[in-house]
């Protein structure tokens, strides 16, 4: 059966990481909305022009804007067999609309699942103004608690590693903000579906990745 996989938790608390990890392990794609985002961004593109001005405040993208986006991928081929959903939905009205893609897009009955990164909130801020990432491949990097072995490059492509603009203090406070009025009260939308998981996301991101791998599989 289909396995529509999405999660929740505040900024930087290790979900790119694992969700990457996990899609790789799951042959599924990664879906991420951020990425698409500033991908948009890069290209200048319409959508992206918009989404530019709201990204650079740590605010939400219109819904308009994100779901066009990801409605379009995921339609694609290779979200047939599942996806894992990697910051979308991110309001409650996003999610009543994720629920009308899955009905256009499904084919057949699909299982879905919201897993939420339960984690302390104090040293947050902290990963985020630390935290590089490679341009080509993606790896996720932290300048304290796990650098790159030569401190600029990929230890994987080697290709020189680069900040998010939203990766500074300011914006990633505002990004906070709009987590806790926008995004938390999905763990209780998703809770009362009977669709919920929450994983203790404190610790190594060996010990996530076995909690995260549990409550996929159970
Ligand atoms: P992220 O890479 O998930 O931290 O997202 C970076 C920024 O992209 C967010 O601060 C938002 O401005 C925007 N963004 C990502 N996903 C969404 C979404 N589902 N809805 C609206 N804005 C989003």
């Amino acid at each position: 059966m289909k396995k529509e996989l999405i999660f929740l938790g505040p900024p930087a608390c290790g979900k790119g990481t694992q969700t990457s990890k996990l899609a790789e392990h799951l042959n599924f794609p990664h879906v991420d909305t951020g990425s698409l985002l500033r991908a948009a961004v890069k290209n200048q593109t319409p959508e992206g022009v918009t989404a530019e001005s709201y990204m650079s405040k740590g605010q939400l993208v219109p819904v308009e804007v994100v779901a066009a986006i990801i409605k379009r991928r995921l339609a694609e081929p290779d979200c047939a067999n599942g996806y894992v959903l990697d910051g979308f939905p991110r309001s409650v009205e996003q999610a009543g609309m994720l629920e009308e893609i899955n009905k256009e897009v499904d084919k057949e009955d699909a299982e879905f699942r919201a897993v939420y990164f339960d984690i302390d909130t104090e040293l947050l801020i902290e990963r985020i103004v630390n935290r590089k990432s490679c341009p080509k491949c993606g790896e996720i990097y932290n300048m304290k608690f796990k650098a790159p072995k030569d401190g600029v490059h990929c230890d994987k492509c080697n290709s020189e590693l680069t900040q998010r603009k939203d990766d500074t203090e300011e914006i990633a406070r505002a990004r906070f903000e709009t987590y806790y009025k926008e995004t938390a009260p999905l763990t209780e939308y998703y809770e009362n579906k009977g669709v919920l998981r929450k994983i203790d996301a404190n610790g190594s991101i060996e010990q996530v990745w076995e909690r995260l791998l549990k409550a996929v599989n159970d």
